[in-house]
């Protein structure tokens, strides 16, 4: 039994997972950065505790995954925009003297990829790209069960791929990365500026309430929607002409809404992949549901500690 953290923007996780990848107990507190590390690396013990109380099991091992970035291969935090005080801190050192066993951290696409790769969509997919469309974009890449890393187990930054470099401001400093034109607040943000001003429906657009309208028949919803579906395909069609891999399993708040972006995604990949058998690269929706960061966490683990049992997956 894997004792699974995941550490996000807003709050904690934590639960305990079986070797089939299901949760079988999991409680949550809010991340509260300003309190310091120290105070939540201690609520983070204390929840372990009480998870395995719950689920009346010994935790043999603990698997993070977290919003980045962070070393995978120190267990160190670096400079995350949610907690820029925690920099430097290693959870996984303190989590490991703390419970005596071992423990993994990997970035939180990365985990969800082999979430999906191991119990997932993508079971059996050789060649599996993970991506995760939310308030950012996000991406995890599995080759032959493993994940894939760059020089010093760096994190590809997928969002930040160039569609149009006459697109938006993007947050880390580019222009028209892909994340600036597809990710949810960049729909948010073209349906503010395109609304009139006797538009009939008021109040914050978020991507979720943008993709309903659409649903309801709100030619201005269905624009954003059309565009949005665009931009994905794009981004999409870059990783196909990329890699093309076997599948790319979607993941993400966005991605909800998947039934109404897939025939514009699937028209604008089969427009720009000219050169590679993108018919072959199957796209799938991610399957693991709201547990899907706890059972990626413990997937880090089991990658890391269990490396043929990963490979098999
Ligand atoms: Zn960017």
């Amino acid at each position: 039994m894997i004792a699974a953290v995941d550490i996000g923007g807003t709050k904690i996780a934590v639960g305990m997972v079986d070797d089939n990848g299901q949760v079988v107990s999991r409680t949550q507190s809010p991340t509260d950065a300003g309190a310091g590390y120290k105070n939540a690396c201690a609520r983070m013990e204390e929840m372990l505790r009480d998870t395995s109380r719950t689920a009346g099991e010994k935790i043999t091992g603990i698997g993070i995954g977290s919003t980045g970035p962070i070393d995978p291969l120190t267990g160190e935090i670096g400079d995350v925009k949610f907690f820029p005080a925690w920099r430097g801190e290693n959870p996984v050192r303190d989590l490991s003297s703390g419970f005596g066993v071992t423990v993994a951290i990997e970035n939180d696409a990365d985990a969800a990829a082999l979430a999906e790769a191991g119990w997932g969509a993508g079971r059996d997919k050789k060649r599996l790209i993970y991506v995760t469309v939310g308030t950012g974009i996000g991406a995890g890449i599995i080759l032959d069960g493993r994940l894939y890393r760059g020089v010093d187990g760096a994190h590809p930054e997928i969002g930040h791929c160039l569609i149009d470099a006459s697109g938006p401001l993007c947050e880390c400093g580019f222009h028209g990365c892909w994340e600036s034109l597809a990710a949810g607040p960049a729909m948010s943000t073209w349906m503010e500026n395109q609304r009139p001003q006797h538009y009939p429906h008021d109040g914050p657009l978020s991507a979720q309430r943008i993709c309903e309208l659409a649903a309801e028949g709100d030619p201005l919803a269905k624009e954003a929607v059309d565009r949005e579906a665009h931009y994905l395909g794009l981004g999409l069609a870059n990783l196909i002409t990329l890699f093309t891999p076997d599948a790319i399993v979607l993941g993400g708040s966005v991605m909800k809404s998947a039934a109404l972006f897939l025939d514009t995604i699937r028209k604008t990949i089969a427009g720009a992949c000219r050169y590679v058998p993108f018919e072959k690269s199957e796209l799938a929706l991610a399957s693991l549901g709201e547990d899907a960061n706890l059972i990626g966490a413990a997937r880090v683990w089991h990658h890391r500690f269990h490396p043929e049992r990963g490979s098999r997956a």
